[in-house]
C-alpha cells in the first residue's frame, strides 16, 4: 500500500495506492477517507495515448516537430538564454507543479538568471487573496483550516461552489451542517453548493463590494461592532469610520440588486451566530478590484472581531492542488523566495544562501504583463512548465498574437494536446501525477507527500530535473547538485530559516514523517492578535465598488460568469480523457435564464453565438433558473472561453477580470443535443 495525495484540486485529498486501485487515505485529516471522482480516476490518466513521451523540437510554426535527444534540447536552451539579456527571459509555471520543482525552477530564474519573470498560473487564481493579507495581517497566510468549520456557528460562501470546485470540502460542510453548522451562499447563481445552503443571496456581479459595504455600515449603526478588539488589535478604524458613513446606503443596496428582507435575513443570521467563517475564492478574487473584494470581506470580520478565535476567520480557497507550496517556495513574481521580498537585505540573505551574486532585485513580470511585454516583442525566451497559458489567459486573440511574436518559446508538459502546443517551438516530456514524487501543500497549510506509484515512462523526467538539466547547461553544475527530490527539499526547509520571523516553519519536521503523514506549517500564527505588520495591528482598509469592469448595455445586455463543474479539471486534458468522468455535465455549454431565452426565442440545446468585445464563440444553450437573469454561465472546460474575457488586471495582484465580461447574443443553430 502506498501513501499518496490527490494532484487537483486544492483539498488535496490523501489517497492509497493499492496495486490497481486509488481509494481515499481514511487516516489522512482533509478527507479522512472521502474522495471525489477526478481523484480515484488518476490512475486512468497516466498511460494515455496523449501523452507526451518525447523531446520534440521545430524551427518555425510552419515546420513539423522533429525528435530532438535531451542534451541537445539543453543545449538548446542554454544558448537562447546567453544569446539574451534577464529582462526579456521569463517562467510561467504552474500550480500542478510540486515544490520541488517551482524551488529549482525559481533558483534558477531568479538566482542564477537573475530574471524575477517568473510567475505561476496562480496569479491568476488566488494572487488578489494573497495581496489582501498581506495587507491587512502582513503576511500570506491563511489563516483558517478546513476542519475549523467544525467549531463555527456560520460559514459563509461568497464566490465558492464548493460543491463543484471543492467536492470533498462541500462533503465536510454537509456534515458539519447535520451537527448545526448554518450556511450561506453568496453567489449570482443558485449553485449546487447554495442547494445545501440556509440562505442564498443571489447579489448582482460585481457587487460584492457594496455589499460588505452595507454589512459595515450595519455592524457601527447597530453597534455590534467590536470595540475591544478594534481598539486593541485595529489600525485605520477612525479614517474607515469617517469614509464608510459617507456611502450611500440606498444605491448600494440598488446595486446589488437583492431585496431590503432578503440583506435583513442576512443581517440577523450574522447577529444570531456566534462563530463565523468566511470562505471565498474566484467569484471574489478574478476580478479587476479582486483585492478590494477581499478587503471588504475581511473588514467585516474585523469589525465584528470574528477573526483568529476557534471557529472564526477568513479562509481564501486555492483551486490548484499545490498554488500555496508555490507561494511558499516563490513562484510568484512579486515575491523572491520563501515569503521574502526583493528588498536590500532579502536579495543579500538569498544570494548569500544560494552562493549566486546574480539574485534578481526587483519584482518581475506576473502572467499577463508577459503578455503585453511580448507583445513589444521584448521576450525572447519563454520557458512554460504543467500549464495551458493560451487556453487560460483572458483574451485569446491578444494572447496568441504576443505568442507568435516570441521567437523561442519552450513547453514542458506531461501532455500532447494543449492550446498552447501551436505555439511552442521545443516541447518536453514530463512526468504526470503519479511518475514522480515530491511535496505539496493544500489550501489550509498541509503539506503532504505525492508518492510516486508506477515507474517513470522512459524519456520523460520530473520538472525538478529538467530544470536542474538547464541549470547543468548553463554551467551552473555545483548549485543544482540534485539526484533526488528529496534533497531539494532538505533545502528548501533549510532556506524557510531565512526569513526573520520565521513563521514558515517548514524546518520543524523531519522529510520521513511525511511518509505516513502530513505538516502543517504556520500552526496558530495570530493566537494573541499579534500581525506581522508594523504596528502588529491589522489593517483596516476603507474601499468602495469603482465599477471598473464591463458593465451590460444595450448593445451587450449579458454578463459572462464562468466557473468549474463538478467531474472535470480545467480544459479536460486529463478528466477528458475518463469515461466515468464525462457524464456529469458536457465540457461545452452556456446556461441562460428561461425569461432571457424566451426575449431570444431560444431552446434548450439549441446554439447560440455569443459575443463579447473581445472574440465569438458558438456554443450549445441549456436553460436554467439557477441562474440571475442578464447572465450567462460557460465552464471553464469550453476551451476557447478566453476568446471572450475580458484582460482588464487588478492593479495590485494583476489577477484577470474574468468574471465581468459583457456580452450580446444571437441564435445561431436548429437544435441539436449536446
Ligand atoms: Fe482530488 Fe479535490 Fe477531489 Fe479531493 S476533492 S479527490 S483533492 S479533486
Amino acid at each position: 500500500m502506498i501513501k499518496s495525495v490527490c494532484g487537483y484540486c486544492g483539498v488535496g485529498c490523501g489517497l492509497e495506492f493499492d496495486t490497481s486501485k486509488l481509494v481515499g487515505d481514511i487516516a489522512y485529516p482533509s478527507n479522512e477517507g472521502l474522495v471525489c471522482k477526478k481523484g480515484v480516476s488518476e490512475l486512468h490518466t497516466m498511460q494515455t495515448s496523449s501523452r507526451l513521451l518525447r523531446p520534440y523540437l521545430r524551427t518555425a510554426y510552419n515546420q513539423p516537430f522533429e525528435l530532438i535527444a535531451w542534451d541537445t534540447s539543453m543545449k538548446l536552451i542554454a544558448n537562447k538564454i546567453r544569446s539574451s539579456t534577464p529582462e526579456r527571459i521569463a517562467f510561467y509555471l504552474s500550480g500542478q507543479m510540486l515544490s520541488e520543482d517551482y524551488y529549482v525552477a525559481n533558483k534558477l530564474a531568479k538566482g542564477f538568471l537573475g530574471t524575477s519573470n517568473v510567475d505561476t498560473n496562480s496569479r491568476t487564481c488566488m494572487s488578489s487573496a494573497v495581496v489582501a493579507y498581506q495587507k491587512v495581517f502582513g503576511l500570506d497566510y491563511v489563516p483558517v483550516r478546513m476542519d475549523d468549520i467544525n467549531s463555527s456557528d456560520l460559514l459563509i460562501l461568497v464566490g465558492a461552489n464548493v460543491a463543484e470546485a471543492h467536492v470533498v470540502f462541500h462533503n465536510k460542510i454537509k456534515k458539519a451542517r447535520k451537527k448545526g453548522l448554518k450556511v450561506i451562499v453568496i453567489d449570482p447563481r443558485f449553485t449546487s453548493t447554495a442547494e445545501h445552503a440556509d440562505l442564498h443571496i443571489p447579489l448582482r456581479p460585481e457587487s460584492d463590494i457594496d455589499f460588505f459595504s452595507l454589512v459595515a455600515l450595519r455592524l457601527i449603526e447597530d453597534k455590534k461592532i467590536n470595540t475591544h478588539y478594534i481598539e486593541n488589535h485595529i489600525e485605520g478604524f477612525d479614517t474607515y469610520l469617517k469614509k464608510i458613513k459617507k456611502l450611500p446606503k440606498t444605491k448600494l443596496l440598488k446595486r446589488c440588486d437583492i431585496s431590503k428582507a432578503l440583506f435583513e435575513t442576512f443581517m440577523q443570521f450574522f447577529y444570531n451566530n456566534e462563530n463565523i467563517i468566511s470562505a471565498w475564492t474566484m467569484g471574489l478574487n478574478q476580478s479587476v478590484q479582486g483585492v478590494d473584494k477581499n478587503l471588504a470581506l475581511i473588514n467585516m470580520h474585523l469589525l465584528s472581531g470574528k477573526v483568529d478565535k476557534k471557529g472564526n476567520g477568513v479562509f481564501s480557497l486555492t483551486g490548484q492542488p499545490n498554488a500555496m507550496g508555490g507561494r511558499e517556495v516563490g513562484g510568484l513574481s512579486t515575491t523572491l523566495a520563501v515569503h521574502l521580498g526583493f528588498d536590500e537585505a532579502s536579495v543579500k540573505k538569498v544570494g548569500e544562501f544560494w552562493r549566486s551574486d546574480n539574485v534578481a532585485s526587483k519584482p518581475g513580470l506576473t502572467a499577463f504583463e508577459i503578455i503585453e511585454v511580448a507583445e513589444r516583442r521584448e521576450i525572447d525566451v519563454l520557458i512554460i512548465c504543467h500549464t495551458d497559458p493560451i487556453y487560460h489567459l483572458p483574451n485569446r486573440h491578444r494572447v496568441e498574437a504576443a505568442f507568435k511574436k516570441i521567437p523561442f518559446i519552450v513547453e514542458i508538459n506531461a501532455y500532447d494536446d494543449s492550446q498552447t502546443k501551436p505555439f511552442a517551438h521545443l516541447r518536453l516530456p514530463a512526468s504526470p501525477w503519479g511518475e514522480k514524487e515530491g511535496t505539496q501543500t493544500n489550501m489550509d497549510r498541509t503539506v503532504t507527500r505525492q508518492e510516486r506509484l508506477t515507474r517513470q515512462s522512459i524519456d520523460c523526467k520530473p520538472d525538478w530535473e529538467i530544470f536542474t538539466m538547464i541549470a547543468h547547461a548553463m554551467g551552473f553544475k555545483n548549485a543544482f547538485n540534485y539526484n533526488v527530490a528529496a534533497e531539494i527539499f532538505s533545502e528548501f526547509q533549510q532556506m524557510c530559516r531565512l526569513s526573520e520571523n520565521q513563521h514558515l516553519n517548514f524546518f520543524d519536521f523531519e522529510q520521513e514523517t511525511l511518509k505516513n503523514g502530513s505538516f502543517v506549517w504556520g500552526d496558530n500564527l495570530y493566537k494573541d492578535h499579534h500581525y506581522y505588520t508594523p504596528s502588529s495591528k491589522a489593517n483596516l482598509h476603507f474601499v468602495q465598488n469603482l465599477r471598473q469592469s464591463e458593465y451590460s448595455s444595450l448593445e451587450y445586455p449579458f454578463i459572462i460568469l464562468t466557473g468549474r463543474t463538478r467531474d472535470q479539471w480545467h480544459s479536460a486534458t486529463k478528466t477528458g480523457i475518463v469515461d466515468s468522468l464525462t457524464s456529469y455535465k458536457p465540457q461545452s455549454f452556456v446556461e441562460i435564464h428561461p425569461d432571457d431565452a424566451k426575449a431570444y426565442d431560444i431552446e434548450e440545446h439549441q446554439k447560440i453565438k455569443v459575443t463579447t468585445r473581445r472574440g465569438s464563440l458558438l456554443l450549445h444553450v441549456s436553460i436554467t433558473d439557477t441562474i440571475k437573469k442578464g447572465c450567462l454561465f460557460i465552464p471553464v472546460t469550453e476551451t476557447g472561453i478566453n476568446y471572450l474575457t475580458n484582460d482588464l488586471l487588478d492593479p495590485y495582484s494583476k489577477q484577470p477580470d474574468y468574471n465581468h465580461s459583457a456580452a450580446k447574443i444571437i441564435l445561431y443553430g436548429v437544435t441539436s443535443h449536446i
